[in-house]
């Protein structure tokens, strides 16, 4: 046959579309958990389980204690896209990063999702499927519609066989355990910043080593650079071969290498050379400063005054890892 060469339009499929856009903001399940606790979070839950199977391929599930959906959210409107709290106009001031009121909508395009849900004013929980941001019947032939179900207060979020309708990106995972491993990396970050929330593991057991005894508290904030800070480091006496750096900016979990460099220059003088700290760090830094217009995909975040910032931030560590070196000097010499 002739080969045909007449122009060809290339219909976007919005579908299509929807999936490419989910897959490139959720890479790996725990890009899809992190979300989900910051929700659980965001809804003031103070327990939160965590459920995972073949690395969160197959399951993630996340059942907390908060407040729970409303039935008159946007949610449960039949046929309606997940719609998300946040508005155009909250852009500037929001505290959150990443997808940015689109988290659940995208994850219902690359795997199954199931929410169920009760509020303290409701007698029963509601249970719904969603498939390709709409809701969608559980099995083939049932309604769509959200169905009561018995349930505690608070918000059940199931979501199964991550990326079954992108094969290449399903392929892509090596091992399920290398997917498990930045799970409880993740689960372990926000355990230790949620210091209110109890957070109690259906996966096995956290890793990291028992720095416990040697750490630092610090603090420092500046009104002219719009921000707070805390956190917990380890002194002089304590070194391990790669840089831990759990930082949260505005309750999210993000990475900023800066800070990291900042951070490691910091303690070069007082770790020997191959040795490197644990920090702790949490910022709170004014939202209209911090700028939320980054790639979905990128972690690392941009605020305004960020080396002042920093120098404010690492000349407190100094301070105190010097004046810990200092009372093991007297110490020993007494
Ligand atoms: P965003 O969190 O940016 O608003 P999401 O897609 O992550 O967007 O969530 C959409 C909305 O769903 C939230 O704003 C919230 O109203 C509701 N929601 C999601 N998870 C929970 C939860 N665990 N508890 C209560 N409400 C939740
Ligand atoms: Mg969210």
């Amino acid at each position: 046959s002739k080969e045909d060469d007449t122009p060809r339009r290339i219909q976007a499929n919005p579908d299509v579309v929807n999936k490419i856009a989910a897959g490139e903001i959720i890479v790996a399940p725990v890009h899809a958990l992190k979300e989900l606790i910051e929700n659980a979070v965001d809804a003031g839950a103070t327990s939160l389980e965590v459920l995972v199977k073949d690395g969160g391929l197959k399951l993630l599930q996340i059942t907390d204690n908060g407040h729970g959906i409303d039935r008159t959210s946007p949610f449960y409107v039949k046929g309606s896209p997940l719609l998300s709290s946040k508005k155009f106009e909250d852009l500037n001031s929001i505290c959150t990063y990443g997808f940015r009121g689109e988290a659940l909508a995208s994850i219902s395009h690359i795997a199954h999702l199931t929410v169920t849900t009760k509020t303290k004013d409701s007698s029963c929980a509601w249970r719904a499927h969603y498939d390709g941001g709409k809701l969608s019947p559980a099995k083939p032939g049932q309604s769509p519609d959200p169905k009561p179900t018995a349930g505690r207060g608070g918000t059940q979020i199931s979501v199964e066989d991550l990326f079954y309708n992108v094969p290449t990106r399903r392929r892509a995972f090596r091992s399920t355990s290398d997917e498990y491993n930045k799970i409880i990396d993740m689960v372990g970050r926000y355990s230790i910043h949620c210091a209110g929330v109890a957070f109690s593991y259906r996966i096995r057991q956290i890793h990291g080593g028992n720095v416990a005894n040697e750490l630092i508290q610090f603090s420092a904030s500046d009104d002219r650079w719009g921000f707070k800070s805390s956190g917990w480091a380890t002194n002089a006496n304590y070194h391990i071969k790669k840089t831990t750096l759990l930082l949260f900016i505005n309750n999210r979990s993000v990475e900023s290498s800066n800070i990291k460099k900042a951070i490691e220059q910091t303690y070069s003088t007082f770790l020997p050379k191959s040795g490197h700290p644990f920090v702790y760090l949490s910022l709170e830094i004014d939202p209209q400063r911090v700028d939320v217009n980054v790639h979905p995909t990128k972690r690392e975040v941009n605020f305004l005054n960020e080396d002042e910032i920093i120098q404010c931030v690492c000349e407190i560590i100094r301070e105190k890892l010097a004046a810990v070196d200092t009372s093991r000097t007297f110490m020993t010499q007494t």
